[in-house]
């Protein structure tokens, strides 16, 4: 469902990707890895069209990214984004966060949506929070919302950001069970971490980058921390 083929990216003359491909079949969970600087943020900004490819090829559920005709509000809608960050709306509910996606941009009816949200809420632990504003909540429980609001406009894929990285250590299990559940029932997911329990325990390949570049893309994820 991601197809990058010979892929390179730009920020004006600085080289960002390198020759990238890589195929990521639907259900799969990528984790990416690598040092910091090495384009890990920028290839996965690429898939949603947050950032454009400069020359190759990409696909993504059928959209041609390279194409400049393609509407990228579509990839949103199709691929959703979790961020280091949580980027919720500050002054509306939790619920609120979850709900306006579904009814602004889907068009779907509040108490549909309504419905759902707290059904999602309830998935990831969150169902009394629904009335309260985000600053209410811990770091791990605004990011387990921005989970919820990806998935309340039923991506066909998620990726995530370095999600644990600007969490308290006690807060991260709690994001990684939900992530490892959304994993269970087949959601597509790239996921840039440092948090190589989860790529151990969820995730189905690794990705290791470098310098713009992949240098390794490996689906013995468990021998791949042995070399
Ligand atoms: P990583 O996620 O691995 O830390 P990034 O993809 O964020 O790496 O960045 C890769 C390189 O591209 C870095 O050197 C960074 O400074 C540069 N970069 C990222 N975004 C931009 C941008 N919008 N303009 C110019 N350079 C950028
Ligand atoms: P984070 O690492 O928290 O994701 P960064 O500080 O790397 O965030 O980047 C924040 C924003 O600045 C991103 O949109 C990124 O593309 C952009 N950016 C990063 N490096 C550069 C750079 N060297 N020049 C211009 N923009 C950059």
């Amino acid at each position: 469902m991601i197809e990058f083929h010979d892929v390179e990216k730009y920020y004006g003359k600085f080289h960002a990707l390198k020759n990238i491909n890589l195929t990521i079949d639907r259900g799969e969970v990528v984790t990416i890895i690598g040092p910091s600087g090495s384009g890990k943020s920028t290839l996965l900004r690429t898939i949603n069209g947050l950032e454009r490819i400069t020359s190759g090829q990409l696909i993504v559920n059928d959209f041609d990214l390279a194409d400049k005709k393609t509407d990228m509000n579509r990839i949103r809608k199709n691929v959703g984004m979790v961020f280091q960050h949580f980027n919720l709306y500050a002054n509306k509910t939790v619920l609120e966060n979850i709900t306006l996606g579904p009814t602004l941009v889907l068009k779907q009816d509040k108490e549909k949506a309504k419905k759902e949200a707290m059904d999602l809420l309830d998935m990831v632990g969150l169902a009394d929070q629904a009335p309260k504003l985000p600053a209410a909540l811990s770091g791990g429980q605004k990011q387990r919302v921005a989970i919820a609001r990806s998935l309340a406009m039923n991506p066909r894929a998620i990726l995530f950001d370095e999600p644990t990285s600007a969490l308290d250590p006690e807060m991260i299990g709690d994001v990684l069970d939900v992530m490892q559940k959304i994993a269970k029932q087949g959601m597509t997911m790239v996921v840039v971490t440092h948090e190589m329990g989860f790529a151990k325990r969820v995730g189905d390949r690794i990705v290791f980058m470098a310098d713009g570049r992949i240098l390794e893309d490996s689906s013995d994820v468990t021998g791949f921390f042995d070399h």
